[in-house]
């Protein structure tokens, strides 16, 4: 583990992109909208690890809707732009998701290649119904047709870190959205 100074790791935040008042407000409302949505229904949440743990953790508090969490770690393999279908599962989630209405709790989508798998695996499981929601969208960046059923912030085509989002495993405590600065000394 190489050892990295406090001016070092804070050169490399080049500007907040999303507040953390922002995030709150935006968490809020998206509670809400589950919440009208899913009324009295049995909601189960599937967190996306890594980054999404701190986006799931302030979302489910802000659901009041009867709701269980489940966690998994999944990997997309491509050939070039072609997805080879495979999604490598290194944790998974229950294997029967009958009997719930599944939220698929994403950090970000990007190429859309990871979501796109996995709603296409979690789909054959069979939901009663299933939805995504990320809290950022990148969409200039896509390379498979995926759209998230709900986004909470659209954002350019920038390396962001923060609020769970990492780069080389640090960053994932900002309590807020920044730019990443790949060429700051
Ligand atoms: P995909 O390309 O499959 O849509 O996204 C896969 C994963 O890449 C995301 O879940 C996220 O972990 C990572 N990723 C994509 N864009 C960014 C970014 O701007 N910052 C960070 N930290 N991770 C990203």
């Amino acid at each position: 583990m190489e050892t990295v100074s406090l001016t070092e790791f804070q050169s490399k935040i080049r500007r907040v992109l999303i507040s953390e008042e922002e995030i709150r407000e935006a968490v809020k409302k998206a509670g809400a909208m589950i919440d009208a949505e899913y009324d009295g229904r049995p909601i189960l949440l599937i967190s996306i690890l890594k980054g999404s743990f701190v986006f799931l953790a302030d979302l489910c508090r802000a659901i009041h809707v009867p709701c269980e969490l489940e966690f998994m770690v999944a990997k997309s393999y491509y050939q070039g732009t072609q997805s080879s279908g495979m999604v490598q599962i290194h944790m998974d989630a229950r294997a029967d998701l009958s009997g719930y209405h599944v939220i698929i709790v994403e950090d970000i989508v990007d190429t859309g290649r990871t979501l796109n798998d996995v709603t296409k695996l979690l789909s054959t499981r069979n939901p009663i119904s299933l939805k995504v929601v990320t809290l950022l969208d990148k969409p200039d960046r896509r390379v498979v047709d995926f759209k998230a059923d709900y986004s909470l912030f659209t954002i350019p085509d920038l390396f962001v870190i923060g609020y769970g989002l990492d780069c080389g495993e640090m960053y994932r405590n900002l309590p807020y959205i920044a730019e990443y600065a790949e060429d700051a000394e």
